[in-house]
């Protein structure tokens, strides 16, 4: 699929990975809407991309605000082709102990953004795309889900967080094996330890040794390597159903 007068929608577009997706896409000449429950940061990067570029406040894990950033990719720009979901949070809760216990409320909120809002994107995504015109290749859409490394090597801590993004993974397939028959691909990246704000709250040291246990290159991912690896993947009509780490070989790690 190319990325050129295309339409695509970016959660967590306000930040990090999303913020860099965003503006790779609108570099590449897509038309993009930024969803974020960020207003402030999403409105300012939205005016930074200029036309091309349309905020509009969201929170993923909800179902009317999850369908208003759909309507705004159709209503405003004539249709939708790709989907890059970003959104997440990562709150560091211990299940007993020290900055614990893990109250259910904790739990609950974390799998309802990070999974159960991908899960609300992908439907919905989903659901338009499937009544657009597919491309000379058959294909009508391509959607991007980010799960975590956590998904598989889930730190103290992540409990929540690598629960959620283990649900993320597990999604992928059944989502790419049914969407499949509507030309639409589903695709998921797993970054590593990725320079974000989302990280850079950490004390510098504690950054640094995160990138040093990265056996190379040494040092934390950046959001444009992110944004990289989705250009290649809508680029890509042969990619599909497939989780992707994008992580530096940390697994390689001894
Ligand atoms: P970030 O905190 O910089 O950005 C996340 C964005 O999501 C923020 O703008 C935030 O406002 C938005 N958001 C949070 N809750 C939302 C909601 N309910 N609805 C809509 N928007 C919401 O984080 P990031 O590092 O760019 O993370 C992007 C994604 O990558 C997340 O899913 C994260 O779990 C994942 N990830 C990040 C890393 C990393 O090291 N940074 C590693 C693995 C996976």
């Amino acid at each position: 699929m190319k990325i050129e007068n295309n339409v695509f929608l970016v959660t967590g577009a306000g930040s990090g990975l999303g913020a860099a997706t965003a503006d790779m896409l609108v570099q590449a000449g897509a038309k993009v809407v930024l969803a974020d429950i960020n207003q402030e940061a999403g409105a300012a990067l939205a005016a930074k991309l200029g036309a091309n570029a349309r905020f509009v406040v969201t929170d993923v894990s909800n179902e009317a605000s999850a369908a208003a950033a759909v309507d705004t990719a159709l209503k405003v720009f004539g249709g939708l082709h790709g989907l890059v979901s970003c959104a997440g949070i990562a709150p560091a809760k211990r299940i007993v102990g020290r900055d614990g216990p893990h109250g259910l409320d904790d739990f609950a909120r974390v799998i309802q953004v990070n999974l159960v809002g991908t899960f609300n994107l992908l439907r919905l995504a989903a659901d338009a795309m499937s009544k657009g015109q597919p491309n000379d290749d058959g294909e009508r859409g391509v959607i991007i889900n980010t799960a975590s490394v956590a998904a598989y090597d889930g730190q103290i801590g992540q409990a929540a967080y690598a629960s959620s993004k283990g649900g993320v993974v597990a999604l992928t397939l059944p989502a790419a094996r049914e969407l499949a028959r509507h030309g639409i691909r589903v695709m998921t990246i797993a970054p590593g330890i990725m320079e974000t704000p989302m990280l850079l709250g950490m004390p510098a040291e504690v950054q640094e040794a995160l990138g040093a246990a990265v056996p190379f290159p040494a040092r934390l991912g950046k959001p444009a390597e992110y944004a990289a690896l989705v250009k290649t993947i809508v680029g890509n009509a042969y990619l599909n159903g497939e989780v992707i780490r994008l992580d530096g070989g940390i697994r390689l790690a001894p």
